[in-house]
């Protein structure tokens, strides 16, 4: 039988909050930004980052450094402190010992989330992976997902679950998919959108909770 989960990346895969802390710390060293800029930086950043944020950045600011450079470094230093618990990399592991299909579905650049999928060891316990930044689409666009269904070798008609951290992004999404939910509470949760089927605490809980899926 196939059995498709995706998962979401940021805050979800991976911790990309505390990643993004020392990205900008050590990015700020490098290039002796003041603290306002660091400050600036930590704001525009806190949900996602796109090079265009490194040409404002470079603007308000009057940095001499391109923004090509700025971003490239960010890339890096972000790929550098990126990581995936070994819990977790072990869970998607058991997952696919148990036949289920695994997908990333991710909004962000695109050169930034397949860096991450790469250094963290992810990217080869998955099988599918769709970045919005492939495409100009964000969840919880439809075709998002559905991009990620084909690009697991599957479609959206033979079901599936979906495991994120976003409210509307990614248990929305899903829902618009057709697809079932566990959604890692953090956020809070916006007034009518349809309940996830499964709430937990932690990624391992919502592995846990497929894994038994198949029993
Ligand atoms: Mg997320």
């Amino acid at each position: 039988m196939y059995r498709l989960a995706l998962f979401d990346l940021d805050n979800t895969l991976v911790d990309r909050q505390s990643a993004l802390s020392d990205a900008v710390t050590s990015l700020c060293r490098t290039h002796a930004l003041t603290p306002d800029a660091e400050q600036w930086l930590r704001t525009e950043l806190v949900n996602r980052a796109n090079a265009v944020d490194f040409a404002r950045l470079r603007e308000v600011f009057d940095l001499e450094v391109s923004a090509v450079q700025l971003w490239q470094e960010y890339v890096s230093l972000m790929a550098d402190a990126v990581t995936c618990r070994p819990e977790v990399l072990d869970g998607l592991a058991r997952l696919r010992a148990a036949a289920w299909t695994i997908g990333v579905i991710t909004n962000g650049a695109s050169d930034i989330q397949r860096a991450k999928l790469a250094v963290t060891g992810l990217a080869d316990l998955v099988d599918g992976v769709a970045v919005s930044g492939d495409l100009e689409l964000r969840k919880p666009d439809l075709r998002l997902f559905e991009l990620a269904a084909s690009r697991c070798g599957g479609s959206l008609a033979d079901g599936g679950w979906m495991v994120g951290d976003n409210p509307a992004g990614d248990i929305g999404g899903a829902h618009g998919a057709g697809l079932r939910t566990i959604w890692l509470r953090g956020r809070s949760w916006p007034d009518g959108l349809p309940a996830a089927h499964h709430v937990v605490d932690d990624v391992t809980d919502a592995i846990t909770i497929l894994l038994a899926e198949t029993e």
